[in-house]
């Protein structure tokens, strides 16, 4: 427990965190607070956490309130909405305000988390603040295990495990790790960059400090400098999924066992892992500095609505992978697959994405699980991805590179934020207008406001390269769930297409095409066979009711797409793609 006792640090706040029996899984908070002229005090709990637009509600995890002050006498505490807790209290009462919150990752895999050999917390799920106090200084000490080790993102150290915050803001985005770890460290331009994860896992200790090293200087190149005392790469290695959360000086990244071993031409692992290390880092930069004003002013009890998480994202994730290539990381072509893969073959697939446009799914992205078929948020990250790499693309052509994206963030990050100002949308096209020297009005309204598909075939085409369609096959207008994989289950029926005409809906099984069983394993091959103006027969089921229909079949329509280098590509388009691409 924490006791100034001094009326002259009365505005300070403290924390105390202590992790004590982890294998309970629990967080033990205390906040002490000198009550002044207030007659009460309300303890929040966010509802959410920046880095994602979700309501996740951790005071569901929240128990064992007690209130008493500093000389041991019980205070009244109610509980007034879902995340708020009010203690009656009187002037000079020392108000110390304890609870438990139980950590147990269940959704996203950087959730705060305790277990028997480690514990880590992302701040606005543990600790609460007091309603309008959030600008006051925060005085935070940390108890756990003996034979633990420990390292926080917090930089104001005190003294042994005591760290100092200049407001909340700063508490809640400096993670911290305990318990059995692996640490090492690097320097780009003499500051430290310290890698910490779980133990109990191999991992190249020399290929990630060259790699990420590499691309720290990258992006300090990019904005002139790294704006930050030290940087925490914080890794979470867990069977349990992937995911990433950026914070301003860290991030928490989850990867999976094999994602250290430093093997690039493993798509699935190490790869994965220093893209996500590249997009979070340049998160430090786009939303955790440059930042559009909605994201600034928030309110921790509710949702804020911004029509930018394209601009968020989206553009975020045109720096997850070409830095990699700019710092001589990895080859341009495997850069090039990835805008395929992660961006391309998604639009094309979405069957949602003619219905809204980005800064709809922008302003809707705290609306998750909607039962419409492919109507999420995750289209601001791959398609808002898409209009990055165009935007690029489009004033790299017509200046010869003088004027480009990283050129526009630079300025973002020197006239913005630097400047103590944000932005809006509005603004954000003006900014780029006055940059570029070029008007992006038209451009923003097809595919930012509009629905306009994303001209990234005919972008390619000017710079050398194209897109060449795979799995070929007989356009039937079904896409089938992926969750029931067992049938042919179907998700979604595009509009006029032969299964529209046919009445096939949501729910329905295809059991055979001319006669032929079908499931998921067999499903592209069989429509690969068939030939655009045959016709075929159906059957399906629709509450176990078999029905059967005969349909032509118009189309034959590409299930996803590769890019490739035009045969006659020139000298010019080559050079493009260099000065785009290379080291
Ligand atoms: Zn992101």
């Amino acid at each position: 427990m924490l006791s100034l006792g001094l009326n002259t640090l009365a505005q300070k706040i403290t924390y105390h965190l202590k992790i004590e029996n982890p294998h309970r899984n629990c967080f033990d908070i205390q906040i002490e607070y000198l009550c002044n002229e207030e007659k009460y005090l309300d303890f929040i709990l966010p509802a959410w956490r920046p880095g994602s637009l979700a309501i996740t509600d951790w005071s569901k995890n929240v128990f064992r309130v007690t209130v008493q002050t500093e000389k041991g006498e019980k205070l009244i505490v109610k509980k007034i909405d879902k995340q708020t807790w009010r203690v009656d209290c009187k002037p000079g009462d020392k108000v110390v305000f304890s609870y438990k919150v139980y950590s147990y990752t269940m959704g996203d895999p950087y959730d705060a988390h305790v277990e028997s050999d480690y514990a880590f917390y992302n701040g606005p799920q543990v600790f609460m603040f007091l309603d309008k106090k959030q600008s006051f200084p925060i005085e935070v000490e940390f108890e756990y295990p003996k034979d633990w080790q420990f390292h926080t993102a917090l930089t104001k150290k005190i003294s042994e495990n005591k760290y100092e915050a200049s407001d909340y803001d700063e508490l809640i985005d400096c993670p911290s790790f305990f318990g059995k770890l692996n640490k090492f460290s690097f320097e780009v331009s003499g500051i430290p960059h310290y890698i910490v994860l779980n133990a109990g896992y191999d991992y190249n200790q020399n290929q990630i400090t060259t790699d990420l090293s590499k691309l720290v200087a990258w992006f300090k190149s990019l904005f002139g400098e790294l704006p930050y005392d030290n940087y925490t790469f914080f890794l979470r290695v867990d069977e349990s999924g992937r995911g990433a959360i950026e914070h301003r000086n860290s991030n928490i990244s989850c990867i999976k066992p094999n994602g250290l071993l430093g093997n690039l031409e493993d798509p699935e692992y190490y790869k994965f892992f220093i893209m996500t290390e590249s997009h979070e880092f340049f998160h430090l930069y786009n939303v955790k500095r440059i930042r559009p004003t909605e994201y600034a002013n928030t309110d921790f009890r509710k949702e804020y609505y911004s029509d930018l998480l394209w601009f968020v994202e989206g553009f975020t994730d045109y720096y997850t992978d070409r830095p990699l290539s700019n710092a001589g990381i990895i080859s341009s072509s495997k850069v090039l697959n990835r805008y395929i893969d992660y961006n391309y073959n998604p639009v094309f697939n979405n069957a949602f994405i003619s219905e809204k446009s980005l800064a709809e799914f922008s302003f809707d992205a705290w609306l998750r699980d909607s039962a419409i078929p492919d109507n999420t948020h995750r289209v601001c990250y791959y398609k808002g991805g898409l209009v990055a790499r165009i935007l690029d693309i489009d004033m790299r052509l017509k200046t010869n590179h003088t004027k480009t994206l990283d050129g526009f963030f630079r300025l973002l990050y020197d006239d913005i934020y630097k400047k103590g100002n944000t932005f809006n949308s509005a603004q954000l096209l003006n900014l780029l207008n006055n940059y570029s020297g070029f008007n992006y009005s038209t451009f923003f309204d097809k595919y930012i406001y509009g629905t306009d598909p994303v001209p990234f075939q005919e972008y390619l085409n000017k710079i050398g390269l194209e897109l060449k369609a795979d799995k070929e096959q007989a356009f039937l207008g079904v896409k089938l769930s992926n969750e029931i994989k067992s049938e042919s289950n179907v998700l979604f029926v595009y509009p006029d297409s032969p299964a529209d005409k046919l009445g096939i809906g949501r729910g329905d099984i295809i059991l055979t095409i001319n006669g032929i069983a079908v499931n998921h394993e067999n499903w592209e091959s069989l429509l690969k066979d068939i030939d655009k103006g045959s016709e075929i027969e159906l059957t399906w089921s629709h509450n176990k009711n078999i029905r059967t229909g005969r349909i032509r079949i118009e189309e034959k329509r590409a299930g996803s797409f590769s890019i490739a280098r035009m045969e006659d590509i020139s000298k010019d388009q080559e050079e493009f793609i260099k000065k785009w691409m290379d080291p």
